[in-house]
């Protein structure tokens, strides 16, 4: 099934691009950018009207006012600046919602262009043979550092023990079309894991492969807090696995209890004194560890009905351009 076909042909393509304090990356993702897709409209693979969307997560360095001045010489160019820093995800979901109509295929993709963009005529000619979803999929990421490359292995390892069917070394690079999109912001729920939720859709895919480059210009906008918050917020939202986990570590924890009445009776029963700081100790710290641990994990699921329970608009758009 080729789910472009109802659709214009060639395809309007737009490519989204989330963007917080990127004034180094604008002109250049731009300049990069169009020559691809000048040569895919060119090869009349793409509408002449194809262009880019910058979604301003609220920079407060220049980007703004140089994605302007490109959409005041470029039409092709649209921007959106969202009131507040709502991070990557957010962003993403704010372009693809306003412009969901107006094309007829989506690619997202980072700002710094470290997802190399050269593969996009390849997850084009995937769509064009009747995926709905192109999945842009890293071989390698050696130019990422070692706390990097190790924290996303163990995301990736607790992501597959929770049965999150998220597809491995893949973030936000992908390619789809109108009807996936459509699918997509079906999902009501405000905390939306974008990479989560799409393999979700079931519509046919595609994997393109590509390694992943060295950021040119600027570093990186995911703060240590928001990495960890990102795959917290993942994990909580997509499985109930860890409420679970509670369960198993209540068992664990009575069957060490009755253990230890067990033997403490018997030291009773023998008339010895009760050995004194070790047991006490060692029970305070270990439930009271327990119990922490299980508390932490339930008030995340509270925080999320919390969260999700509100109905609370995700963004508001303070300024649009071309949109
Ligand atoms: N980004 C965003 N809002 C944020 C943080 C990041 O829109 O609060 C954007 C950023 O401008 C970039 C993309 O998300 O286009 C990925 O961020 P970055 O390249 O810093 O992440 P990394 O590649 O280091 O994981
Ligand atoms: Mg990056």
């Amino acid at each position: 099934m080729n789910s472009v076909i109802q659709y214009l042909h060639p395809p309007r393509l737009v490519i989204i691009m989330p963007c917080y304090n990127e004034e180094e990356n604008i002109q250049y993702s731009y300049e990069s950018l169009m020559f691809i897709l000048n040569d895919l409209i060119a090869q009349q693979r793409l509408n002449s009207s194809s262009g880019l969307c910058y979604v301003d997560d609220h920079s407060t360095d220049k980007s703004w006012g140089l994605i302007e001045e490109l959409g005041r010489r470029d039409p092709r160019v649209k921007g959106l600046r969202l009131s507040a820093n709502q991070g990557q995800q957010t962003a993403l979901l704010a372009g693809m919602q306003s412009l969901a109509e107006e094309f007829e295929l989506f690619l997202t993709l980072d700002i710094d262009l470290q997802d190399d963009p050269k593969v996009i005529p390849q997850m084009l000619s995937a769509i064009e043979q009747g995926a709905g979803i192109v999945y842009g999929v890293r071989t390698q990421r050696s130019v990422d550092s070692v706390f990097k490359r190790l924290s996303a292995r163990l995301y990736y390892y607790m992501m597959k023990f929770l049965e999150q069917g998220i597809i491995k070394n893949h973030s936000d690079f992908r390619m789809f079309d109108r009807q996936v999109l459509h699918a997509l912001l079906d999902y009501p729920e405000r905390l939306l894991l974008l990479r989560a939720v799409f393999p979700r859709l079931g519509f046919p895919s595609a994997q393109v492969e590509y390694s992943r480059i060295a950021r040119k210009h600027g570093d990186t906008k995911y703060s240590l807090f928001k990495m960890t918050t990102l795959a917290l917020d993942g994990i909580s939202s997509y499985s109930s696995a860890p409420l679970m986990l509670v369960f198993v570590i209540a068992i664990t924890g009575i069957m060490v209890s009755v253990v230890l009445f067990l033997w403490a009776f018997s030291v009773y029963l023998k008339g010895i004194a009760i050995p004194g700081w070790f047991s006490v100790l060692f029970a305070v710290l270990v439930f009271g560890a327990f119990q922490l641990f299980c508390l932490g994990l339930i008030g995340t699921y509270i925080k999320n009905i919390y969260n999700e329970v509100k109905k609370r608009p995700r963004f508001h758009i303070t300024d649009r351009l071309n949109v």
